[in-house]
């Protein structure tokens, strides 16, 4: 199977870095931005950088756009821009679209208009950090969906030497503890009856509203 191709458009902070990061795992990256200057400053990184503007179908065509199997949409301030680029792409038939949203009424706009995926880095970003400091052994909170969320926590002296089967997550909180990190090692398929040790970090999936309930119990 040949590896997947990417094009970025928007080399700001957060376009960069998905370049970046794609490229360091080994991926054709192209990057794109109607800056010149940010096309030179990504172009030791990724495999092509070039200087165009994304609301021009014709030039998406001649960068053979077509051919990538996945496209990331990074122009935030420049909403329009962001959707007639979003609607080209669409119209293109590229596989997987993913785009950027600034704010909830620009993300509903890109849904509608046929993105795969709308990301928020900043409210995502802000809504991990909060979570972080109301309670420090909250080690990350990813958001599934408007329901669902992904908890990573510490394990506090509430916990620690109770077995799962103790806690008892799922009754109580209608969570489910997915997996158990402790130190390098993660267990994925964790035994109901092993105790709970200091410093194990515990990666719950559930409810929102569930969520919060076991992370104030499970902050003491
Ligand atoms: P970040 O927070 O990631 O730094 P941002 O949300 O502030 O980004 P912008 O700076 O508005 O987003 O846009 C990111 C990049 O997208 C900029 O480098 C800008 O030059 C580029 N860009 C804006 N409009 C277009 C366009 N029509 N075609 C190609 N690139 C564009």
């Amino acid at each position: 199977m040949s590896k997947k191709q990417f094009a970025i458009i928007g080399m700001g902070r957060f376009g960069s870095s998905v370049a970046n990061a794609l490229s360091e795992m080994g991926f054709d990256v192209l990057a794109i931005d109607s800056s010149e200057q940010r096309t030179q400053e990504v172009a030791n990184i990724v495999t092509h950088a070039v200087s165009a503007d994304s609301t021009d179908e014709e030039a998406l065509r001649a960068l053979g756009i077509r051919n990538f199997d996945v496209v990331v949409v990074a122009i935030g301030e420049n909403i329009q821009a962001s959707i007639l680029t979003t609607l080209i792409l669409k119209d293109l038939g590229i596989p997987v679209l993913v785009v950027k949203a600034q704010n909830e009424l620009h993300g509903k706009v890109l849904q509608k208009i046929g993105a795969d995926k709308v990301i928020y880095p900043e409210r995502d970003m802000g809504l991990r950090v909060a979570h972080h400091l109301t309670s420090p052994n909250i080690l990350d909170y990813i958001e599934l969906s408007a329901e669902y969320s992904i908890l990573e926590i510490e394990a506090s002296r509430s916990i620690i030497g109770k077995s799962l089967k103790e806690l008892d997550v799922r009754a109580r909180y209608g969570c489910n503890v997915m997996a158990i990190r402790r130190g390098e090692s993660m267990n994925i398929s964790p035994d109901a009856d092993e105790p709970i040790a200091d410093h194990d970090v515990l990666v719950i999936v559930g409810h929102k509203n569930d969520l919060t309930k076991l992370e104030l119990a499970f902050s003491k």
